[in-house]
Parts: structure tokens; sequence; C-alpha cells
């Protein structure tokens, strides 16, 4: 009977510590993982981009202006991965590329319903001036297909109106992708002429699209040059926070691999290729998708403005 006793316990323990060497494996490859591909590279050729943003003649840009409708907790690990579980603020942000008699919206944030699900914050009176300035601009652009980044165009009541100024690529229009995004409204796009390009495409004077599929198919990052010379680079979440630039550390498998589905080589090259530009070019402002304090930095020192101003009549 104690010989009995003695072999299921010495089985349980084995079970035990078969369970807590795969529950330490899954979270190492979730949430630390980090290896970056060893081969391949993405081109980003600031002489081409400054070149492209000359091609459509006219006034550049005067100013850039910052809208935040929603501002989310996470535990920094998930989105730089092997970092901290301490939580960071997230936000999500949509901005007011300012041209003369018109602008350029660069992402839509998210709806209030989901981020009501998503347990964030919601600033009716960002999302209602996000909604008019879109009505108001020129152009509208997204960095990328997600729901925090379309949700100014998902849940417009006017969606139909906007499409002359929309400039959106097949890929982001083919929703749903394999991300499990939700699809566009039935119909919201027919008779839409897809904006389509190969690397680099001018949409105004001094704001040029450069394509970067990885976070997702339609992915691209948005160079802006003010008319007195600033630049700035719009990275979506290629570069969700700082850090992942910075840290070189991407978002975790947590995200990208459960979630979002993302290319993860072609992500780490694209983060490689800023930390080479930022270093090389310290001036150009570079904006991550969702980095709170980054942003908030960047308003301190006057180089975007908080709040969207009424288009001139
Ligand atoms: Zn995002």
């Amino acid at each position: 009977m104690a010989e009995q006793k003695k072999g299921c316990f010495s089985i349980l323990w084995k079970v035990a510590l078969v369970i807590l060497l795969l529950l330490a494996a899954a979270i190492y490859w979730f949430f630390y993982d980090n290896r970056a591909p060893s081969d391949g590279e993405y081109k980003l050729d600031i002489a081409a981009i400054r070149v492209e943003a000359d091609k459509i003649e006219g006034e550049k840009p005067s100013a850039i202006e910052v809208e935040t409708p929603w501002i989310s907790d996470a535990p920094k690990i998930a989105f730089v991965a092997g970092t901290s579980w301490d939580d960071i603020a997230m936000s999500g942000n949509s901005y007011r590329v300012v041209l003369p008699g018109g602008a350029v919206i660069i992402d839509a944030a998210l709806d209030p319903k989901t981020a009501e699900e998503w347990g964030s914050k919601f600033d009716d009176g960002a999302w209602n001036r996000m909604l008019t300035a879109m009505s108001e601009a020129s152009h509208i652009v997204i960095t990328h297909e997600h729901a925090d980044h379309i949700g100014g165009l998902m849940h417009n009541p006017d969606l139909k109106a906007l499409r002359p100024k929309l400039r959106l690529t097949p890929e982001q229009i083919a929703l749903p992708n394999k991300s499990n995004e939700r699809p566009w409204p039935e119909g919201a796009f027919d008779g839409l002429t897809p904006t389509t390009y190969d690397s680099l495409l001018a949409i105004a004077p001094g704001v040029v699209l450069i394509k970067a599929p990885g976070h997702t198919p339609g992915t691209h990052m948005i160079y802006v040059q003010r008319v007195d010379g600033q630049e700035y680079l719009f990275m979506g979440d290629i570069v969700s926070m700082a850090d992942n630039m910075k840290l070189q550390r991407i978002r975790s498998r947590a995200i990208t691999d459960l979630m979002t589905m993302e290319d993860r080589d072609e992500v780490f090259r694209q983060t490689k290729a800023l930390l080479t530009l930022s270093k090389a070019e310290p001036n150009i402002v570079m904006i991550p998708g969702h980095d709170l304090a980054a942003v908030e930095a960047i308003v301190k020192k006057g180089l975007i403005k908080n709040g969207f101003t009424r288009q001139a009549p």
C-alpha cells in the first residue's frame, strides 16, 4: 500500500513538473521571445521620400494637430516584448495635417462602443472634433486597417459622403483580413477607386505614403514635411511604443501571433530601418502609434498642437 502511494506521488510530481515547464516555455515564447531575422532588409530611403514630398506643387503643411479619443492601460511586456509587466498608458490618436484650404487626417481612432468593450477611457469631445475634421478634410488616410485606427470610418454616419477624400489601398479595403477585424459596412466603398502605388506616393504637397506591409497587409507610414522644413514620420503600429524602436523589441507574440497575426520578420526589419533613420536624422519627429508619453512629449515641445482647429471657411 505504502509503495503504491509513493509511486502515485512520484507520477504526480513528474506531471506537475512537466506542466510547469510547459507553462514557463509558453510564457517565454509569448512574452519574452524577440529574435530578429538574420536576413533581409527594409529599405527606407529618406532622400527618395524627400524628392516625392516635392512632387505635388503647392504650399506644404503649416501645422500638425492631434486629438486623442481613447486611452488605455496595458502591461508593457505585451507591447514591448521581454520588458516589464507594469502597465503603460496607450493612446489612440488622430492627426490633422493643416494645408492651405484643406487638411489631411491621419488615422481615425477607435469607436466609443469598442473602446468601452476594451475598457478604455473615451473622450467624446475629441471623437466629435475628429468626425467634424474628417468631414472638412481634403484627404483621409489610415496607417493601417485595424479597429483602433479606422473607428471614425467604420462607425461614421457620413461614410459615403467621405468617399471622394478617402485614400485607402486595396489591402486596407480588403477587410476582414486574417486578424479577425470586423468587416467594413456593406457597400461602404462602392465606386471608390483604391489608392495603389509601389513604394512611395505623394498625396498632397509635403505628404508621402510609404509602403510598409508587415503589421498588416495594408500598413504604410506617412511622411510629412512642413512648409518650414520640419519633418515628421508617422510610424503607425510598426512602432506602437517608442521603445519598440529604441530597444529593438517589437510587440510580444501574445499580440503578433495570437491577435494581429503579423509578419514579425518584416516588422523587425522595418523597426531596424526606423532606428537607423532616427539616428541619422535626429530632427525628424518619429511618431509611434500608441505611446501616450511620447506623443505628449512631442506636443510639449510644440512640434504638434493639441486639439483640432476648425477649417477656415
Ligand atoms: Zn493600433
